[in-house]
């Protein structure tokens, strides 16, 4: 008997759940699972504006994926996707090929401008453990320049935070814990450093209750003051 193929592309929270709920119900016998991911470890994107912020090392993020998939049951392919062809029921990776009769897509998502310009060619994302990464040291790498321009330059110590969404105020909330410890390691004086948050709305966390959105507000500020 032919067994299906399933492919599952991604092993994010998606593909991960996908992945081991198909390992624990089928026998290798029932179908032949193929995962294919771009790094040899899932992250938990849901913690990454801690990585960003310096506040959460990113190997505490990420798990190896065989921790969690077993591979004699599950073929793990370590590779880009590049195309899905849906007629001849293929997908093309950077080396190679698989064929599927079960597709599960679960790459993830892309960060929304708003059609702002500058955003796309000027801002750093919170997009997975290598922009995050990147996040961290670019702020850090500004801070430890800050006094070699003699204290000139504050642009280097203003951050400013599109859109104040859940995870725009998630990071807001994790860089007014770190900047204070920033200030002190960098020797940059705390009323120096801006934290800017710019929200085209008329309220930060849009569709929260209006009572929790005044409770983040209060307590925002209040980190503001005291770290101040
Ligand atoms: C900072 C932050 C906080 C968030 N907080 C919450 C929250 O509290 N609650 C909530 O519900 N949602 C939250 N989200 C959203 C949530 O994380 C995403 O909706 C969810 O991760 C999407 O799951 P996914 O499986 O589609 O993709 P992801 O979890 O993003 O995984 C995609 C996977 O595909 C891989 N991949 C991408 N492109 C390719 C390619 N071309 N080839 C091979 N592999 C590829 C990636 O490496 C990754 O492993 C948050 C997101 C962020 C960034």
């Amino acid at each position: 008997m032919n067994r299906p193929n399933i492919v599952i592309l991604g092993a994010g929270y998606g593909g991960i759940m996908t992945a081991v709920n198909l390992q624990k119900s089928m026998s290798s016998e029932e179908a032949k699972i193929t995962l294919v991911n771009k790094h040899d470890y899932h992250y938990q994107t849901t913690w990454l504006h801690e990585n960003a912020a310096g506040t959460l090392h990113h190997d505490r993020t990420r798990l190896a994926i065989n921790d969690v998939v077993d591979f004699n049951k599950i073929n793990f392919v370590q590779d880009t996707v590049k195309s899905i062809d849906p007629k001849s029921k293929t997908v093309k990776l950077e080396d190679g090929e698989l064929n599927y009769d079960y597709l599960v897509i679960g790459l993830g998502f892309e960060s929304a401008t708003f059609g702002i310009d500058g955003i796309e060619e000027h801002a750093l994302t919170i997009q997975n453990i290598n922009s995050a990464r990147k996040i961290r040291d670019h702020i850090e790498y500004n801070f430890a320049q800050y006094n070699l321009e003699r204290g000139e330059r504050e642009d280097l110590i203003t951050i400013g935070v599109g859109g104040a969404g859940f995870t725009g105020i998630e990071f807001v909330a994790e860089l007014a814990n770190r900047i204070p410890e920033l200030c002190q390691e960098y020797d940059v004086p705390r009323e120096k450093v801006r934290l800017i948050n710019v929200e085209a709305g008329p309220t930060a966390l849009a569709g929260f209750d209006p009572e929790l959105v005044e409770y983040a507000m209060n307590r925002l500020e209040e980190k503001a003051l005291n770290s101040n």
